[in-house]
């Protein structure tokens, strides 16, 4: 059974690359119908807060990555780490380290002097304990292979090798007795049963020395996949220097829809063909590693957003209604937000995101008379106020507000005044809406309805 996890790191907002390690491990969960889990690595209790664990699983529910089973916090867990670095010490795989913090940095000036690699020199690997002062402090440290080499047969960076002599005997047990990152990180993914470690390629170094621990443990090495990092336009590592990069920015600010946000990370990495526009179903159903590149991927808002209009064109009305109104900033009566909802199918075909939606309808809840843009003031000519009054009669001699009539009524305006359509049609726009874009002028006529266009005309004719 194929058992994946996502697990982040709780000092701050889901950031844009962890969401997208996110969906790639539920993508891989999903398509073997395997479990998909989560585990909080809230074991920098400096660093980790309550705010980050509930705003990175608001992100997670939001983008539709729901996780098996319970969240696993990883910093209750630390008796079964210390437990673990025992029975590494009792097996020979491990030691105690009496180093001094002075001793230590000694050694790093000393390496730094040399220009050596700074790492631990492993004086303590083959000290007996009877060495120590009596009660001293120590720390347990990993017994590392120093012969030969260690190869990660990695699903997307390929064959990945390093030489064991490389690798250091790094801490398991702090002196304090908590477990390190590195040994948590192992004794987790054992006990939860996973069997592929997706994440970001700046955890390929870790994965030699969580190798190691595993290797002396005896446990099952899960198949990993390191994926390249997301990049800016310019090509260096995506940043707050770029724009938004948490996963509620894209939501809140952006106007981003979530299977939009989905569609352009998995593309983000991923490839099958050609294809751009590739929902949940079908991305269950063609998720694999080998279709993860190998080189960086670049974040493109514009894509984004295209990806975002197409599916703006296609989500329900009653949805995006609900949606619009929660950024408009007044209360939404009942009929307002029906009005919304009837305004979409209009507002759609021209928004890129959530905000062109909300502010497409202002038009729809201004008060009479309108200030008008100065673009839209332009257009009322003494001409142009002329044809307003005849479309104004006709309109008004409607006996049914539909599309239909609506569109009969203005052509005949132009008709008798022996002009396009559009010349009518655009002072009536200014009037109705104050602006030179909206939505066609049938669809304004019709979602404001009688009263509200022959009132909005009438006030730029007089
Ligand atoms: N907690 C790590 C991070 O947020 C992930 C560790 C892992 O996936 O093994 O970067």
């Amino acid at each position: 059974k194929v058992v994946t996890r996502f697990a982040p790191s709780p000092t701050g907002f889901l950031h844009i690359g962890g969401a997208r390690t996110a969906l790639f491990n539920w993508l891989f969960a999903r398509h073997h119908g395997g479990e998909f889990l989560l585990r909080i690595e809230d074991t920098d209790r400096a660093r980790s807060t309550q705010p980050a664990i509930d705003a990175i699983l608001d992100s997670m529910s939001w983008l539709g990555l729901n996780w098996d089973g319970d969240t696993v916090y990883q910093f209750e867990r630390a008796a079964r780490h210390a437990e673990v670095a025992h029975q590494l010490l009792t097996a020979g795989h491990a030691y105690k380290c009496y180093a001094t913090a002075e001793e230590l940095s000694a050694l790093r000036e000393q390496q730094k002097a040399a220009k050596q690699p700074m790492r631990y020199d492993g004086r303590w690997r083959d000290r007996p304990d009877s060495d120590a002062p009596a009660g001293a402090p120590f720390v347990v440290r990993i017994k590392a292979p120093k012969e030969g080499a260690t190869t990660i047969q990695d699903q997307v960076q390929g064959p990945v090798t390093v030489q064991n002599a490389e690798l250091d005997d790094f801490v398991l047990l702090r002196s304090d007795g908590t477990p390190t990152y590195m040994l948590a990180v192992v004794v987790d993914d054992h006990d939860m049963g996973v069997t592929h470690v997706i994440r970001g390629d700046d955890h390929l170094n870790n994965a030699f020395r969580q190798m190691t621990v595993i290797r002396a443990m005896g446990w099952p090495e899960p198949v990993y996949a390191h994926i390249p990092l997301i990049h800016g336009t310019d090509g260096a590592k995506l940043s707050k220097r770029h724009g938004a990069v948490g996963v509620d920015s894209y939501r809140d600010e952006l106007g981003i829809l979530p299977e939009a946000l989905d569609n352009y990370l998995l593309r983000l990495g991923w490839g099958h063909g050609d294809d751009e526009v590739i929902g949940r179903e079908q991305a269950v159903e063609w998720f694999d590693l080998a279709g993860v590149g190998r080189s960086p991927s670049r974040f493109d808002l514009k894509k984004l957003e295209n990806l975002n209009g197409h599916y703006l064109r296609f989500a329900d009305d009653a949805r995006l209604a609900d949606l619009v109104a929660a950024r408009l900033d007044f209360t939404v009566s009942t009929d307002q937000l029906e009005l919304l909802r009837r305004a979409m199918p209009a507002l759609k075909p021209r928004a890129a995101n959530l905000n062109d939606l909300a502010s497409g309808t202002a038009f729809l809840f201004r008060l009479r008379p309108l200030v008008l843009d100065p673009a839209a003031a332009d257009l009322l000519t003494v001409e142009s106020r002329a044809l307003l009054a005849s479309a104004h009669v006709k309109l008004d001699a409607l006996q049914s507000w539909d599309t239909e009539s609506l569109e009969h009524a203005v052509r005949q305006t132009a008709e008798e005044a022996g002009i396009k359509l559009g010349q009518v049609a655009q002072p009536l726009r200014a009037a109705l809406t104050g602006k030179k874009t909206s939505p066609g002028i049938f669809e304004v006529l019709d979602l404001l309805g009688r009263d509200e266009s022959l009132g909005r005309i009438k006030d730029q004719i007089n």
